[in-house]
């Protein structure tokens, strides 16, 4: 089992819908169209949360989707 922090820097996101399209179980859409972490705590600048489960793969496939590089996912 992996422990991971998944973040989105929303100052960089261009709401492409890529990673939720790609990885619905750690990223959804939030109301202005960009993506948030499922479960996890958003400002304005950023969403993130720490996972802890054998899924790091997906949030990984996810973050590779991004066309603008505004994912990253840091096992812990
Ligand atoms: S793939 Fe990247 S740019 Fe597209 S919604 Fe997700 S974080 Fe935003």
């Amino acid at each position: 089992m992996a422990k991971y922090k998944v973040e989105v820097d929303l100052k960089t996101c261009i709401s492409t819908a890529a990673c939720y399209a790609t990885d619905s179980q750690h990223f959804k859409l939030c109301k202005n169209q960009q993506a948030n972490v499922i479960g996890g705590e958003t400002d304005e600048s950023k969403s993130t949360h720490v996972f802890e489960d054998d899924q790091i793969a997906n949030a990984q496939e996810g973050a590779k989707s991004c066309p603008v590089s505004a994912i990253k996912v840091t096992q812990l």
